[in-house]
C-alpha cells in the first residue's frame, strides 16, 4: 500500500484553529439542548408563582372550548432544572388542562441551571 505526504504551502504551515462549537457552550453542559415538545402529566410541573397571579376566568373558559375543540396549539414553556420541570407561564392553557381534567399537557421544555431558575423566582 502506498502512502502519500500533504504539502501545504509554507506560508499555510503555521496557523491555528479555533473550534467554538455550540457556542461556547460545553456539549454536556445543562444549556447545551435545546428546546424538546414534551406530553408532561400536570402534576409534574412545579408552578412555584400559582398562588401569586390570578388567571383571567374568561380567558380560561374560552381555552377550554378551543382546546376541547382543535386542542393545545401552542405548547406551554416549562423549565427542567435537575430533572424537576418548572412552569412560569402559560398559567392560562394550565388552568384550562386541568379544568377539563386532562391528565398531561404538551410543553416545550428547555433545560436550566440553578442559576436560572433563581433569575425566574426573582
Ligand atoms: P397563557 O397564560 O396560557 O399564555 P394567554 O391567554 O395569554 O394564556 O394566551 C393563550 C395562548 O394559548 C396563545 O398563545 C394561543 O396561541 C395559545 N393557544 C394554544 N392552543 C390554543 C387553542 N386551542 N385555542 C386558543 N389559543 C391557543
Amino acid at each position: 500500500m502506498g502512502s502519500f505526504v500533504v504539502q501545504f504551502p509554507s506560508k499555510l504551515r503555521n496557523f491555528t484553529v479555533w473550534a467554538s462549537p455550540n457556542n461556547g457552550v460545553p456539549f454536556d453542559s445543562p444549556q447545551s439542548r435545546g428546546p424538546v415538545i414534551l406530553e408532561l402529566p400536570l402534576d409534574k410541573i412545579r408552578r412555584p408563582l400559582l398562588r401569586t397571579r390570578s388567571n383571567d376566568p374568561g380567558k380560561v373558559k374560552e381555552l377550554m372550548e378551543s382546546i376541547r375543540e382543535i386542542g393545545l396549539q401552542v405548547p406551554i414553556d416549562v423549565l427542567e432544572v435537575d430533572g424537576a420541570y418548572y412552569g412560569f407561564s402559560g398559567c392560562h392553557r394550565y388552568e384550562a388542562h386541568q379544568r377539563l381534567g386532562l391528565p398531561t399537557i404538551r410543553c416545550k421544555v428547555r433545560r436550566g441551571t440553578k442559576e436560572t431558575l433563581r433569575h425566574h423566582l426573582r
